[in-house]
């Protein structure tokens, strides 16, 4: 089969295998699936909506633009879609108005929560900083921000959901440390009248690992999409599959002055393609790893043939997959590039075509 210049295969049967599988590892806490930079280089409406169907009720979309587009798709109640990078100048009443769930971190936030009138209340997680500093209200501002989250919500005005933080990930004592301190706050907001407010920390990594880091909810990211850290076990070792595969048609094959061969693929920088990976990734033809050569070219790389490597214009190069074909996995190009995986389909260029399967 020809393909055009390249294109990106999303394997919706390995999706919802990984949601299934963080589902059965996390019950009875629920799974939120976070869907941020277009469901991470996945498709924004392709992935939530299959994750809708395998019952996930949590979407985590990041801004409100975004959760806005999810809800124009169709994506409707009672499937609640979280927003927490709110824009201080960006007017609220759509997202109360289409019932999406606000991460709030300040006063000033609440406030403009009250003076955009909306005719129903607004579902708000508070968000407590518990050491990332990446939002979140500190320690001293928590009871205020819970107190005036209250005073809302007893005038109607907003409905506390849920009490929140995020946390580093990298380092099991430091997120222990973060733990603590999310109890605190919780305890905190109880004491002030908060009833029973779902409660959520974890990401990925520590969703995965730690039982006491899951609470009532876990946001997945990476794993969803079959994307571990580098540092960590291999997406297969945890039940996981790498959901996207990234291939292209050889495009050129030709032999150098010194009697060696190459072939080309048209993907390059241009196309989300890490200049560094030339000499230290092999991509795969037929099953068959062969390194990639440099330099990398805006439109173009290139891919260094043996002298018995059977290969013609049109046949496939794999660039990146699951490695079921011989390919290297994202986990490994990650690794040989020094970037993560997420970057890196994060990077690639929407001009590739993108293909269920
Ligand atoms: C991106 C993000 C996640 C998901 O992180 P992964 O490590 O990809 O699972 C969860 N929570 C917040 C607040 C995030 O920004």
């Amino acid at each position: 089969m020809t393909i055009p210049t390249g294109e990106i295969l999303i394997d919706l049967e390995a999706l919802r295998h990984n949601i299934d599988v963080l589902t059965a590892q996390v019950a009875p806490s629920q799974v939120m699936v976070v869907v941020k930079n277009d469901a991470y280089g996945h498709g924004l409406i392709d992935v939530t909506r299959a994750a809708v169907d395998s019952g996930v009720s949590w979407i985590g979309a990041l801004d409100l633009p975004t959760a806005l587009s999810l809800r124009d798709a169709g994506v409707s109640s009672p499937t609640r879609i979280f927003a927490w990078l709110l824009d201080p100048e960006e007017d609220l009443a759509p997202a109360i108005a289409a019932s999406v769930d606000l991460g709030i971190s300040t006063v000033a936030q609440l406030n403009t929560i009250a003076a955009s009138q909306a005719a129903n209340p607004a579902r708000v997680h508070l968000k407590i900083d518990t050491g990332l500093h990446r939002n979140g209200a500190t320690p001293e501002d928590w009871p205020g921000l819970v107190a005036r989250a209250r005073d809302l919500e007893d005038q109607g005005v907003v409905e506390i959901v849920a009490v929140w933080t995020h946390i580093a990930e990298a380092d099991d004592h430091e997120d222990s440390l973060s733990i603590a301190r999310f109890e605190d706050a919780v305890a905190i907001a109880r004491d002030l009248g908060v009833r029973a407010p779902l409660r959520h920390l974890a990401a990925s990594a520590a969703g995965f690992a730690r039982s006491d880091a899951r609470f009532d909810l876990v946001r997945f990211g990476a794993f969803v999409y079959g994307l571990p850290p580098g540092d960590g076990p291999s997406a297969e070792s945890m039940g996981l599959r790498q959901v996207m595969t990234l291939r292209a048609p050889i495009s050129l094959i030709e032999a150098l002055p010194d009697g060696r061969r190459r072939a080309s693929i048209d993907l390059g920088f241009a196309d989300g393609l890490s200049t560094s990976a030339p000499g230290r990734i092999a991509v795969a033809i037929d099953g068959r790893r062969h390194p990639l050569v440099g330099p990398l070219e805006v439109d173009r790389a290139w891919i260094a043939l043996d002298d018995d490597s059977d290969v013609a214009v049109g046949d496939t190069v794999t660039v990146w997959g699951d490695g079921s074909a011989g390919e290297q996995t994202l986990q490994e190009w990650g690794n040989a590039t020094d970037t993560m995986s997420e970057e890196l389909v994060v990077r690639l260029s929407p001009r590739i075509p993108r293909r269920l399967v």
